[in-house]
Order: C-alpha cells, then sequence, then structure tokens
C-alpha cells in the first residue's frame, strides 16, 4: 500500500502580494522536499459546488466568485488576497482533499497528503480569511460522512493557528470529533477551551514558547484518549508546520521531529480504529526549509505506515 500525494499546477497560480508569507515558494519548498518518497502523484479537481455547499452558503460561492479580479489583485481583507488564479486554486484545494478521501476510501492508497494551497483552515462559513477561501478539509469531512457514509470522522489541526474555520463548519455536527491545538494568544483569537460545539470540538491552547516536551504532553494528555475513544472512521489532519521553532508568524518551539511523532501517534489511533485511514491537508507553515522539513517528516511517516 501506498501514499498519494495530491496537488495541481493551479495551486501555483495563487500569487499573493510580494512580502505575503503565504507564498507561492511554499509549494515549491514543500514538492522539493517530497521528492524521492516514492509517492503515487494524483492531481487535483476541481471542488464541486455541492461539496463546498455543504459547508459554505451558495452566497458565499458567490461572493468569492465576484470577488476574483480579472488582473492584480483583489483584497477580502488586510491578510486575504486573491490573484486571477486564486479562484481556481481554491476550487483545486477543496477538491483536493476530498478526492484524497476518495482515494482513501476506496483502499486505492494507504493514507494521502494534499499538497494544496490556498491553506482552508480559517474559512468560515460566509468569511474568507487568515489566507483562506473555502474550508478544505472540513469540506472533504462532509464528503466522507454524506458520499462515503461514514458516521464518525475525526480532524485533528496542528496548525500554531487555531482553526476556527473548521470548527465554525463543524460545530454543530457530532459525527465530527474536532482538534485544534495552537498558540494563544495569536491570531485569530478564539480557540478558547471552553469553546466545546456541541461536546465536539476539543480546543488546546499552547503557550508562546511551548516546547516539544509540553506539547507531546498536551497531545498525550488530551487528543490521543479522546481520539481513540471517538473511534473515527477516517482520520483527517489539517498539517500546518508553523509552530516549528523557525517559523515566522508565530512562537512556539516545536522541531523537525515533533511532526513525525505526532504523526506516528496519530497513525497509531488510525491503524487501531479506522485501518489506518489517514488524510492530511497543507495549512500553514511559513519559514521556507523548516517547512520543507517539518512536511517530509510528516510524509515519510505516512508513507512508511500507509497500509
Ligand atoms: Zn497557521
Amino acid at each position: 500500500m501506498t501514499t498519494a500525494l495530491i496537488t495541481h499546477k493551479a495551486c501555483y497560480d495563487h500569487v499573493t502580494p510580494p512580502g505575503h508569507p503565504e507564498q507561492v515558494a511554499r509549494l515549491d519548498a514543500v514538492l522539493g522536499a517530497l521528492e524521492g518518497l516514492d509517492l503515487v502523484s494524483v492531481s487535483a479537481p476541481m471542488a464541486a459546488d455541492d461539496d463546498l455547499l455543504r459547508c459554505h452558503p451558495q452566497a458565499h460561492l458567490n461572493a468569492v466568485r465576484d470577488a476574483a479580479p480579472a488582473d492584480g489583485w483583489r483584497s477580502l481583507d488586510a491578510d486575504t488576497h486573491m490573484s486571477v488564479g486564486t479562484l481556481e486554486a481554491a476550487y483545486r484545494a477543496a477538491g483536493g482533499v476530498v478526492k484524497a478521501v476518495d482515494l482513501v476510501m476506496s483502499g486505492e492508497v494507504g493514507n494521502a497528503f494534499a499538497a494544496v494551497r490556498p491553506p482552508g483552515h480559517h474559512a468560515e462559513r460566509e468569511t474568507p480569511m487568515g489566507f483562506c477561501f473555502f474550508g478544505s478539509v472540513a469540506v472533504a469531512a462532509k464528503h466522507a460522512m454524506e458520499f462515503h457514509g461514514l458516521k464518525r470522522v475525526a480532524i485533528v489541526d496542528f496548525d500554531v493557528h487555531h482553526g476556527n474555520g473548521t470548527q465554525d463548519l463543524v460545530e454543530e455536527d457530532a459525527r465530527v470529533l474536532f482538534f485544534s491545538s495552537h498558540q494563544m494568544p495569536l491570531w485569530p483569537g478564539t480557540g478558547a477551551a471552553h469553546e466545546t460545539g456541541v461536546g465536539n470540538i476539543v480546543n488546546i491552547p499552547l503557550p508562546e514558547g511551548c516546547s516539544s516536551k509540553v506539547f507531546r504532553d498536551a497531545y498525550t494528555r488530551e487528543v490521543f484518549p479522546r481520539l481513540a475513544a471517538f473511534k473515527p472512521e477516517l482520520l483527517l489532519i489539517s498539517a500546518g508546520f508553523d509552530a516549528h521553532a523557525a517559523d515566522p508568524l508565530a512562537g512556539m518551539m516545536l522541531q523537525d521531529d515533533d511532526f513525525a511523532w505526532v504523526t506516528q501517534k496519530l497513525c497509531d489511533v488510525a491503524d487501531e480504529h479506522c485501518g489506518g485511514r489517514v488524510v492530511s491537508a497543507l495549512e500553514g507553515g511559513y519559514d521556507l526549509e523548516a517547512l520543507g522539513r517539518s512536511a517530509r517528516a510528516h510524509v515519510k511517516v505516512l508513507k512508511e505506515r500507509a497500509r
């Protein structure tokens, strides 16, 4: 069994203004770092509107489509900008994660990593924000339930920022158990432990300067037991690598090896409860070298554990 690598050249056509951290070069850093891992390359299709509509109202789809510029940029907020190629890239980012679910559910691959951008975990029902337009991982979770008939899907988001968008999209859906670990205080400011949805949201705020030990202890105490008790039928990962010590946007102190460690532990739960079915999608990570090394550490484990 093997690991699918899902991406699309259109993800390079989402161009952000000069100096923006969520830059085209991130995708090169990730894909370059994954070379030699013997992954099955798959082209990311455009998401179907029907898939997006499980998370976002038609008005949101229309607003994003109408905001797409004919040239230059259109800024939706101070951080979130659309270039000519952004609309297609956002559709392929969401479609790529949905495709990853299809490949894993059909058993064509053991697990999958979607190296796509723009990221998705900050996009709320009707609000693009934080470099995100559509909630790709939440869209894929709903697809897994509505199309593949799953009853329990877990999402683990270890990006350094709170997955406010994913939380907004799943917080009323008890079929989804969502974990977000993140530095707090930090943008976007949400993600306190008392935000629990319908009992399906687990927020794990971590301090600035958070060490590998504090991170691992938090996951050992708050994520793995609860995840195992939920017995997910599919595990989705919002893989942001910006909790790395080298990242310029945050102040956590993780090292490359921490991403391998958390991936191993998540694969342990997936092996126990869902036949190893794991779908991971790129979120943040803004130091290009640390991003590449961390993504490689993460995907290398997925490849080793694919069954
Ligand atoms: Zn982030």
